[in-house]
């Protein structure tokens, strides 16, 4: 790796940060499909087993492609290190199991991911460690749900699907008073927009699956930490627990990150436009967007996010009752002709979902409601088709109604 990489601008590092090319020089990074790498000695391998000497030595270890793509994302989010996973979720799964243990408590934002919310809320309770969730934007609660075995805060900003911001900077300071670390996943901002870490967080949460790849095509999960954490508390995890990311995978996602920058602005712009029409049409009672004035943390999320929304807006349909939302939603995402109904964010095609019944359906319909997901809502995840043409879709779409 080049040592410029630190005097680099983001632009820069997101196509140039890997590690060093191989004696044939080629210029876009190389594939390492190999799961065994042969050793120089026997001293040698003991050494690299012993952690005593650099060198790659089996495959659920590390791989050099694998290792591109943890020196790029560390790089993009000013981060000193970052160690990848098979996807986003076993981040989180690496990240609880290499910090918590039986009696440790977790405070974490009710909005969160629905997976997470099982996997913290029920999954780590058969392994005695509690949790408490709370409202995401509340600092308050934050603070109130702190106890003494309070060990890791954990938010996600914007959240998934309604755009919750948190203040992390108040929720980092809140987290070292109390003697806990403080995790954010960026998956909805990526580095692009937010760098968690230079407003004090201490680990950032990542599934590459969405806006790191951009294109829909592989699943990829990483934190980033400092090299203390990852080497003492997470290595020895993916070690152990085998939760590696493929080579292949991650250099798909490798390659996704070069674009990464441009395809944030081109997205975020189109989905401040789609937010704004979403409002001033009559089938629509309410629209979710960091972008828009009428978001109750419009200021903090664009201090927080360089002045920019994201690419991801949900919005609720006006209705009569719980069932009437369900079927009214259902019949505008039948509508759609161009844009997917696809159960996944961050692709260069505009997706649509409907969170109470897929991503948040595995819920209690007492935490859906807790989360604000209701029945009316359709989450989108915009892309870089034209924004004429995806605000026709939805138009026709709410038309049918
Ligand atoms: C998708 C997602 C995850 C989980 O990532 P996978 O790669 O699907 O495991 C975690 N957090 C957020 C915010 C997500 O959108």
């Amino acid at each position: 790796m080049s040592n410029k990489r630190d005097q680099w601008s983001s632009e820069t590092q997101a196509v140039r940060v890997a590690v060093p090319p191989t004696a044939y020089g080629e210029n876009s990074e190389a594939l390492f499909l190999t799961s065994g790498y042969v050793q120089p000695s026997a001293e040698s391998a003991a050494a690299r087993f012993a952690g005593e000497e650099d060198g790659f030595t089996y495959g659920r270890y590390g791989n050099p492609t694998v290792a591109s793509f943890e020196a790029r994302l560390a790089a993009l989010e000013g981060a000193p290190a970052a160690i990848s996973t098979a996807s986003g979720m076993s981040a989180i799964l690496m990240m609880c199991m290499g910090l918590l243990q039986a009696g440790d408590h977790v405070v974490a934002s009710r909005s969160m991911f629905g997976s997470t919310i099982k996997l913290i809320g029920s999954d780590l309770a058969k392994f005695g460690v509690t949790s408490t969730f709370v409202p995401q934007a509340d600092v308050d609660a934050w603070q109130r749900a702190i106890q003494p075995n309070t060990k890791l805060l954990f938010a996600e900003t914007p959240t998934n699907p309604l755009t919750e911001v948190c203040d992390i900077a108040a929720l980092s300071a809140l987290a070292h008073q109390a003697g806990a670390w403080f995790a954010v996943d960026n998956c909805f901002a990526t580095p692009a927009l937010q760098k968690p870490m230079a407003l004090g967080a201490d680990i950032i949460v990542h599934s590459g699956t969405k806006f790191l790849d951009g294109q829909g095509r592989v699943m990829a999960g990483a934190l980033c930490a400092s090299q203390e954490l990852i080497n003492q508390k997470f290595l020895p995890i993916l070690k152990s627990a085998g939760m590696t990311l493929a080579p292949f995978n991650a250099w798909v996602v490798l390659k996704g990150l070069e674009t990464l920058s441009i395809r944030m602005r081109e997205q975020s712009a189109r989905a401040l436009a789609l937010a704004q029409w979403l409002e001033d049409q009559a089938p629509v009672a309410r629209v979710f967007y960091p972008g828009l004035e009428s978001h109750p943390q419009h200021a903090l999320a664009m201090a927080q996010m360089n002045g920019v929304g994201g690419a991801v807006l949900s919005f609720e349909l006006k209705n009569r009752d719980v069932e009437d939302a369900r079927k009214r939603a259902f019949a505008v995402l039948n509508a759609l002709e161009t844009a997917s109904l696809c159960t996944n964010l961050g692709d260069t095609k505009t997706l649509c979902a409907h969170p109470a019944s897929t991503s948040h359906g595995r819920l209690t319909e007492a935490q859906r409601q807790d989360s604000g997901i209701s029945q009316g809502l359709i989450r989108v995840s915009v892309g870089l088709e034209s924004l004429e043409d995806i605000q026709a879709d939805f138009s026709q779409a709410l038309a049918s109604l």
